[in-house]
């Protein structure tokens, strides 16, 4: 993701933190609350500019989503695209998904998806790949009973490895695509990375899985 200094970021942050929730933590085992409904709630990890997250809630208005994204000059982004769209199901932070656990309670979370997330191609940067072992722990650890990790990505080497890494996990791996685009989802959202790739003409990966009692 393209990533532009952006100076005015930090008074942005702060003067719209009913969009980008500070100190997260906070709302641990509380963001039912917080959304003021008892609605499920969907996690996207890695959200990048927020065409996705805010596409999905339009499309699920009875379900609340919670986009997490490390960059701060691209949250922004993603936090002025919740603002235009008005909607009310949505929440950003701006954080490593490393403390997705100081985050969440366990049980708190529905669905995680994960979207385009970046390859660490290199074996010694395995470790940061949102899909190595020590995130499924993570995810593991927030999703509710049958809650699905949900994966896409155009990198077939990232998706591969991610394919052994959730099996070796224990996971069942519940569909698989390789071509969603060919493969007609009508509910498919498309996010930034996946328009660039699939306009290119690259096939679509998604994979749907769940962990296992
Ligand atoms: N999901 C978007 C899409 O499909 O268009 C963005 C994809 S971009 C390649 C990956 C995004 O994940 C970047 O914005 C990056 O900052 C974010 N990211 C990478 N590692 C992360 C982490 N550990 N926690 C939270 N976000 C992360």
């Amino acid at each position: 993701m393209r990533q532009r200094n952006k100076p005015w970021a930090d008074d942005f942050l702060r003067e719209n933190t009913h969009l980008v929730i500070p100190n997260p933590s906070e709302y641990k085992n509380k963001w039912k609350e917080l959304f003021g409904n008892d609605n499920p709630i969907h996690v996207e990890v890695g959200t990048g500019k927020g065409q996705f997250i805010v596409g999905m809630a339009k499309q699920y208005p009875n379900i609340n989503f919670i986009g997490i994204e490390l960059s701060k000059s691209v949250i922004v982004t993603a936090a002025e695209k919740v603002q235009e769209s008005g909607q009310s199901n949505i929440l950003l932070i701006q954080e490593n998904a490393e403390n997705l656990t100081d985050i969440f309670m366990e049980n708190e979370v529905s669905t995680i998806y994960l979207n385009f997330s970046d390859p660490w191609p290199k074996n010694r940067h395995a470790k940061r790949r949102l899909t190595f072992h020590t995130f499924l722990k993570r995810y593991e650890a927030t999703l509710a009973y049958n809650g699905e990790l949900i994966f896409k990505t155009d990198n077939r080497g990232l998706f591969e490895y991610s394919l052994v890494s959730f099996s070796e996990y224990g996971m069942l791996l519940k569909e698989i695509s390789l071509d969603l685009h060919k493969d007609h989802d009508p509910e498919n959202v498309m996010t930034e990375y996946e328009e660039k790739f699939s306009a290119k003409g690259q096939p679509i990966y998604r994979c749907k899985a769940v962990f296992q009692e």
